[in-house]
């Protein structure tokens, strides 16, 4: 019964190679891959919980013999391969992962201290959103990423890092990619994130980064628990449209305050990250720490996020293709 079931026509879109690859499918799908239950939920484990976060058929421990047998003939467990890790002064790592295709996707682990660490995953190659301050926009959008392919991400930080960072707890879709562009593969993926008999991370701890996608960004709402953040940039459709001169600051801080008006939120300022070919620059720190006050004497809780691992092109709008970025001069 269970090699049928993994051949079905359905799976078909599952399989690297003339294998399934198990990380395709959330629980659900799995148990009804035709796997019996009990066993679905060690794969399960196996996969994404108790420490293993397994890569290879030897770590499959606990499944019964013909089980882990037919998962070997049948079934890949690793979506990516790592190419290269960069580590940055501040302690920040990128990895850069190979997909089963040829292109090469970038994975941002950020530590905090020993009880946060946060993942900044990618969502597609390149992107179609062309944000003018983004190097990744600049690649266009080569790929959409698969669920597998997203959820492997945070596998890998785990498995990678545990040791070292202790608790990785916070996953960000603030790579490369523009998320809800590929929202069917972004809400399984973070489905698989939050499953508590996996890799359990707090809904409130995921969070889909959108440039403001708006039917997806209702779809998102109504079908997913995790968080949702909108990257404003500016404040009117205009200097949206095209990214506002610096000495307009103060302007934007003033409609900011009155377009999140009784919304529940936060406001994290983040600035610029230099990358070759932009004609942007930082904003300067005291430029950032006023705008950061305008908000906060009007009431709104407002935080100046640093930027991190910047020297290994690893910060927020710098990941891109190895071999053609540099910082700039
Ligand atoms: Fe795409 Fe995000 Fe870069 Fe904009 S900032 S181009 S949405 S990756």
């Amino acid at each position: 019964r269970l090699f049928p079931a993994l051949r079905r026509p359905a799976a078909a879109r599952c399989e690297a190679g003339s294998k399934v690859l198990l990380k395709e499918m959330d629980y659900p799908e799995l148990e009804e891959k035709g796997f019996r239950p009990g066993q679905a939920m060690m794969l399960w484990k196996c996969l994404y919980g108790n420490n293993v976060w397994a890569h290879s058929h030897d770590e499959l421990a606990g499944l019964n013999k013909d089980f882990r047998k037919m998962i070997t003939d049948h079934a890949n467990l690793k979506a990516l391969t790592v190419k290269d890790i960069l580590a940055a002064s501040d302690g920040t790592r990128k990895i850069l992962f190979s997909l089963e295709d040829g292109p090469v996707i970038e994975t941002v682990i950020i530590p905090c201290d020993r009880s946060r660490t946060t993942i900044c995953v990618s969502s597609q190659v390149g992107c179609a959103m062309n944000c003018q301050f983004c190097f990744t926009g600049r690649m266009g959008l080569r790929k959409h990423l698969s669920t597998a392919e997203i959820v492997e991400q945070a596998v890998f930080a785990r498995r990678l890092f545990s040791d070292e960072f202790g608790s990785i707890t916070n996953v960000v879709f603030m790579g490369m990619g523009e998320p809800l562009h590929n929202i069917d593969n972004v809400l399984k993926a973070a489905a698989i994130m939050v499953d508590e008999q996996g890799l359990h991370f707090s809904p409130r701890k995921v969070t889909v980064s959108t440039s403001g996608l708006v039917p997806q960004l209702k779809r998102f709402l109504h079908e997913s628990k995790c968080a949702l953040a909108v990257s404003l940039n500016a404040t009117t459709d205009e200097v949206r449209n095209w990214i506002m001169p610096i000495n307009r600051n103060m302007d934007d801080a003033k409609r900011l305050i009155e377009l999140v008006q009784g919304i529940p939120c936060k406001i994290n300022l983040i600035s610029f990250n230099p990358h070759s070919g932009s004609q942007f620059k930082p904003t300067p720190d005291e430029k950032i720490i006023e705008f950061r006050n305008v908000l906060a004497q009007a009431g709104l809780v407002a935080f100046v996020r640093l930027s991190r691992g910047d020297d290994q092109m690893a910060a927020c709008g710098q990941l891109g293709e190895p071999g053609e970025y540099q910082l700039p001069l």
